[in-house]
């Protein structure tokens, strides 16, 4: 069999009076992050893993920031596309594992609903997708609440 695997990253600056989504889960927060889209750093990294897992460019290629059909958009259909994308080369996505790291908000009580949103949206079962979070301890801006940060690794395997 032919597996091929991915990595992702992405980091977006906390900003106030925007929405927070993360992995397609919206918060009630005061502050959300800043970019074109809806800025879902979470979801943009496990695109970005698939993309890579393909051999794809990354996702600012297929929309890129400042393309006014991709403003405030939400991430969810942009991992549509992407898990389309790949389908197309004739990949299935195996599974999906992720790091979300941010100092607020609670993210735990959350993670079961990301599961289910990513799930759908890359065509897999919540228990093929992985989610933890963890705090960056203060440590540097992330520590301290500027931005929040995700990883994702992804497995692709030829249909
Ligand atoms: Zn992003």
């Amino acid at each position: 069999m032919n597996f091929r695997i991915g990595h992702g990253y992405d980091i977006h600056r906390t900003v106030a009076g925007r929405r927070l989504v993360l992995g397609g889960v919206i918060f009630d927060t005061d502050y959300g992050l800043e970019g074109h889209s809806d800025a879902d750093c979470l979801t943009h990294a496990i695109c970005d893993a698939i993309l890579g897992a393909a051999g794809l460019p990354d996702i600012g290629h297929f929309f890129p920031p400042g393309d006014p059909a991709f403003k405030d958009i939400d991430s969810q259909r942009l991992l549509v596309q992407v898990s389309r994308e790949v389908m197309k080369l004739g990949f299935d996505i195996v599974n999906i594992d992720a790091s979300l790291i941010a100092e607020k908000p609670k993210i735990a009580s959350r993670i079961a609903e990301m599961k289910a949103v990513l799930a759908r949206s890359s065509g897999l079962t919540a228990e093929e997708v992985g989610i933890k979070a963890t705090t960056n301890e203060g440590v540097d801006e992330i520590g301290r609440g500027l931005a929040i940060a995700a990883h994702a690794v992804v497995l692709l395997k030829r249909a």
